[in-house]
């Protein structure tokens, strides 16, 4: 197998191999860094690593891969799998999977399930994504009554916010407020004490958020005998896209592995795009410090080939980017043939601009491009709205990365919250949500319900014994039967108990929306979906902390064996690559954002995400620069016009490395035809006609 593996090596330059073989049969080697530009390999050595460790005996069970997003860890799994399946000689079937593959919130999950009797959790936690959180928050503030004092107290989702930053930065509540904040340091003692508060309500209903798995899984490790038991099962840590990581997830890697034994981690300083969630592109600054051995620095290796794009598209990114004050200063360079200068397109307006968008993706198409090898990026996800109305109108199928319609449309919310409520009786949100689906059953029954079930020891009995008033008193038997069913579920059967949620839900769906036919499809998509997890835990789990990015329309997630033309935000479209890249509104109030257009750091994560999105192209990259754009301000209510102009990240003297364009071609004043050499005297002749008095 070594022999094959060598050969699958082979393929690689010697920078990428000298990282997939790092450490392999020295016990002295310490952690490893790959620092390196887009394009260059990064995740592809990554995969690389991973098949040669188990081709050398290593257990994938003991490898654990943490990536972006679910969809970037089953992507690098198949990589490897392709690798080892190629090095050992093996049927794809027999290719081992990775156990432990995930993004760091995922994993962190499952970990804390396992341990949960250890560390005084009730394993049946439900986590609650981002508006569940605030609206926790929101309703600890209320009862706190901390808007009452007529002085105006910061809203749920800034509570929030900065709660989280705290909690990511590994920073104090004082310095966050000074530093991100400071309107709202004259709250500091109230917060702290909302932040208490909010503490205390979600142990009490067994539920965590985001920050919490983080969190919890951090704690977990500062207990030794915890440590040395979850860090002894992973023989190799490896993490990829490492720029976008926190405070926080550096700290977790240095309680699993302390001495950086066995740990790799990838990343790009350039590509860091995540500050505004907490992500610190220092992390990849200090990891040869924070991950030394005996004395030694973790190990570093650049590379800076690059194989995904054409020189010319290298050159204007690199004139991006090279303006930025980076840290790990690096020259991509690639032999890949050339096709042509990178477009910079001026166009009148959006309109335009999608018109444009659609004939430019159907003349690739004619031209022998797959839709799928193609794909439009934008800053924000409601930015593609006129191209995807011109998409429609055309026929041209199109999936939408980065838009989560399909979980916050409000019945599949509703379904999701029957399912958390089985899961977990104590958690108030979701239970909450279904119990007041019921006619009859308004706030202040569902405030007793739920207190009656916040220290109960059968739910069942305490759901089927509830009184409630005497008009909702048949529905509530019903529900209190559907209720018993999903409880008593076998977690084995997984997931016929839906047919029991929508048989319940379909009736009250049906009366509470006009377009119930649209939503009872949804919710049959949510039922297909669910069939691909393993557990009513894991799905419900899984589908909070990553969900399905992808909506088509309005509806679920595509069918994925279909040629579509991928529509995606910059950030979502981390990692990825195509053909032909599309960028819209490559425009100042865009990128940067007219939010953004302020703090010099602000800035040059915005200069960052430019890099990021032009890197993403192979063959083709398209800039559209529409010279009338929308933008909405937070503080101005409502669309304001602008007249905005090119990005700022592209200055003059970088022009000449695009072909440039302006479409429509403006009018043309038809060319004016050269006289012919005088043959007549018209003088002497209208003389001679007035003369002779008559004309002709
Ligand atoms: P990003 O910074 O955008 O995440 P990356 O550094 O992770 O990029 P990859 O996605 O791993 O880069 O690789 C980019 C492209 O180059 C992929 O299509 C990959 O298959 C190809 N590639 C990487 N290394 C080699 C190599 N040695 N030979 C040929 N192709 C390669
Ligand atoms: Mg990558």
């Amino acid at each position: 197998p070594q022999s094959h593996l060598q050969e699958a090596l082979l393929r690689l330059n010697d920078a990428q191999r000298r990282a997939v073989l790092h450490g392999v049969g020295d016990a002295a080697a310490g952690a490893l860094l790959v620092v390196a530009g887009a394009g260059s390999g990064k995740t592809n050595t990554l995969a690389h690593r991973v098949a040669s460790l188990i081709a050398h005996g290593g257990d994938p069970q003991r490898i654990l891969l943490l990536t972006f997003s679910r969809r970037a860890a089953q992507e690098m799994s198949h990589r490897a799998g392709h690798v080892l399946a190629r090095a050992l000689g093996l049927k794809h079937e027999g290719v081992p999977q990775l156990p432990w593959a995930g993004t760091f919130h995922s994993v962190g999950a499952r970990l804390l399930r396992e341990y949960a009797t250890s560390l005084g959790l009730d394993p049946g936690f439900t986590i609650h994504d981002r508006g569940d959180a605030e609206d926790q928050m929101g309703l600890v503030r209320n009862a706190l009554n901390l808007t009452a004092s007529g002085r105006r107290f910061p809203g749920k989702a800034t509570c929030l916010s900065i709660y989280s930053r705290v909690t990511n930065t590994q920073d104090s509540l004082r310095n966050v407020l000074a530093q991100a904040y400071p309107w709202c340091a004259e709250w500091e003692e109230e917060l702290e004490r909302l932040f208490g508060a909010y503490v205390d309500a979600k142990a009490e209903q067994n539920v965590l958020d985001y920050d919490d798995l983080l969190l919890a899984w951090h704690e977990m490790l500062g207990e030794p005998t915890l440590a040395a038991q979850v860090g002894g099962r992973f023989d190799h840590v490896l993490v990829d896209e490492y720029q976008d990581t926190n405070r926080l997830q550096a700290a977790i890697l240095r309680r699993l592995k302390p001495d950086g034994r066995g740990l790799t981690a990838v990343g790009d300083d350039a590509q860091s795009i995540y500050s505004f969630r907490g992500a610190t592109v220092r992390n990849i600054l200090e990891f040869p410090d924070q991950f030394a051995r005996d004395g030694q620095p973790a190990h570093v290796v650049t590379l800076e080939r690059n194989y995904r794009s054409t020189q010319p598209i290298l050159d204007v990114s690199n004139a991006v980017i090279a303006a930025a004050g980076e840290r790990f200063a690096k020259r991509l360079w690639s032999e890949r043939a050339c096709a042509g200068r990178p477009q910079l397109v001026l166009v009148p307006d959006e309109a335009h601009q999608a018109r444009w968008v659609a004939d430019q993706v159907l003349a690739h198409r004619e031209g022998g491009l797959r839709l799928k090898s193609q794909a439009v990026l934008f800053r924000t996800s409601s930015h593609s709205a006129a191209l995807e109305l011109e998409l429609a109108r055309r026929n041209i199928p199109f999936v939408k990365f980065g838009g989560l319609k399909f979980l916050e449309a409000s019945h599949v919310k509703d379904v999701l919250a029957l399912l958390r409520f089985a899961q977990n009786p104590k958690g108030r949100l979701a239970g909450f949500r279904v119990v007041q689906l019921i006619p009859g059953i308004g706030a202040a029954t569902a405030t007793r319900l739920m207190d009656a079930l916040q220290d109960c020891a059968d739910p069942i009995a305490t759901v089927r014994d509830f009184v409630v008033p005497a008009a909702a008193r048949e529905a509530w038997a019903v529900f209190a039967d559907t209720y018993a069913e999903l409880r008593k579920a076998d977690p084995g059967s997984w997931p016929t108990e839906l047919e029991a949620a929508q048989r319940w839900y379909q009736p009250h769906l049906e009366r509470l929306h006009e377009d119930a036919a649209v939503r009872i499809a949804d919710v049959e998509q949510l039922v297909q979906l669910a069939a691909g997890y393993a557990s009513r835990e894991r799905f419900l789990t899984e589908l909070t902390l990553d969900p399905p990015e992808a909506t088509s329309d309005r509806s679920g997630p595509p069918l994925l064996d279909e040629d579509y033309l991928v529509l995606s935000t910059i950030h979502s479209a981390k990692g990825q690559e195509w053909t032909s890249v599309h960028v819209l509104n490559v425009v100042d109030g865009c990128i940067p954002s007219d939010m953004a257009t302020g703090c010099a750091d602000d800035i040059e994560e915005e200069r960052r995400l430019l890099y990021v999105a032009m890197t993403r192209a192979r063959d083709h990259l398209h800039l559209l620069v529409p010279q009338r754009f929308y933008v909405t301000q937070q503080r101005a209510r409502g669309d304001r016009h602008l007249y905005a102009g090119r990005t700022r990240f592209i200055p003059g003297s970088d022009l000449k490395a695009y072909q440039q364009m302006v479409w429509p071609a403006p009018p043309v004043e038809p060319p004016a035809v050269p006289p012919p050499a005088a043959t007549i005297d018209l003088r002497n002749r209208l003389r001679a006609a007035w003369r002779s008095g008559q004309v002709g």
